[in-house]
């Protein structure tokens, strides 16, 4: 294991869409990486490229001193972290631990408890950005936890993102990344919905699509789900199932917080009539697949 003066030693667990591309860009700027992923065929392309293959989270986490995890939601980052093989059981004191998947406030703060029980740093620094954003190390860090930690991680934050915000203690981080992606999924479903009025009422979708989107409602959100609409592309670069995920740790942590997300909670009624209807594995925009309503 090399010193903290030279590049540290960095595990990575999990490697789908966005972990991938982070993973590549650790490797590329020559970090001594350590990988791992449940299904190993994933795994096959940094094994290639010059990283070590853990068996397990916990082989991966004994071989770093700062281990980032990237995984589907708060099962998936129990597993790795506090699974009968977790990341956590073998962990050297101090090692820095980085949670960057996107995950219920209450989660990250039972794991910071835990990683602080085995003398660990730990912060929730879910991200901004997509798959391009992840290969090309553009991602923006929405952090919580001490600075001392932000510090300590500096390295690989500067190779992986564009820059860190620092938005208090833990569970920071976490609570901005809901907010963001709950204005984000509740775009898309008001999209949606006027794709089906747009249908339903006779109207040009294209037509339509342009007037909104050259208008004030146009966005992001708006902007990348006419293009995928127009491309008839549903590859996933953020899965219709995460988006889905995301509104519902965000409608809960709205009640934790006596607040009533009523948009999010109608986003995500939205979300689940696209679930039910087997497109959780599609990207989210295809939430706005022609489809006519239901009637009552
Ligand atoms: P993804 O491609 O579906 O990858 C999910 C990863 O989680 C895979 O490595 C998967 O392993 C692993 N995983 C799932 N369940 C697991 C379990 N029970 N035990 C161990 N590993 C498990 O998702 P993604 O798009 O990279 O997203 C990862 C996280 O980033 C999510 O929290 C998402 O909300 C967030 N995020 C995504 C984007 C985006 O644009 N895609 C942007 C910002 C944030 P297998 O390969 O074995 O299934």
């Amino acid at each position: 294991m090399s010193d903290m003066s030279e590049k540290p030693a960095v595990a990575f667990l999990g490697l789908g869409i966005m972990g991938s591309g982070m993973a590549h860009r650790l490797l590329s700027a020559k970090f001594p990486l350590t990988v791992y992923n449940r299904n190993r065929e994933k795994c096959v392309p940094f094994a290639n490229a010059g990283a070590f293959v853990a068996d397990s989270p916990r082989q991966a986490g004994s071989r770093a001193q700062i281990v980032i995890s990237m995984v589907a939601d708060d099962s998936a980052s129990r597993a790795v972290w506090l699974g009968e093989q977790g990341a956590l059981a073998d962990l050297a004191p101090a090692t820095v631990l980085i949670e960057s998947s996107t995950l219920s406030v209450a989660w990250v703060k039972e794991l910071a408890a835990a990683a602080a029980e085995h003398g660990c740093k730990f912060l929730d620094a879910p991200v901004t950005g997509t798959k391009p954003h992840a290969a090309s190390g553009e991602l923006l860090f929405l952090a919580g936890g001490d600075a001392a930690t932000i510090a300590a991680a500096r390295p690989v934050f500067s190779v992986l993102g564009r820059e860190v915000v620092h938005l208090g203690p833990t569970g920071s981080g976490a609570l901005m990344k809901l907010i963001n992606n709950f204005v984000c999924g509740v775009q898309a479903a008001s999209f949606a919905e006027a794709m089906s009025l747009v249908d339903s009422g006779g109207l040009d979708r294209e037509k339509a699509v342009a007037i909104l989107n050259g208008g004030a409602p146009g966005s992001g959100i708006f902007r990348r789900m006419a293009e995928r609409i127009a491309a008839n592309d549903f590859t996933p670069i953020f899965a219709l199932r995460w988006m889905a995920k995301d509104l519902s740790y965000a409608v809960h942590e709205g009640q934790e917080n006596g607040v009533l997300l009523k948009t999010a909670d109608a986003a995500l009624s939205v979300f689940k009539r696209a679930l039910a209807d087997g497109r959780g594995d599609e990207d989210f925009s295809s939430v706005a697949k022609s489809r006519k309503a239901p009637k009552k």
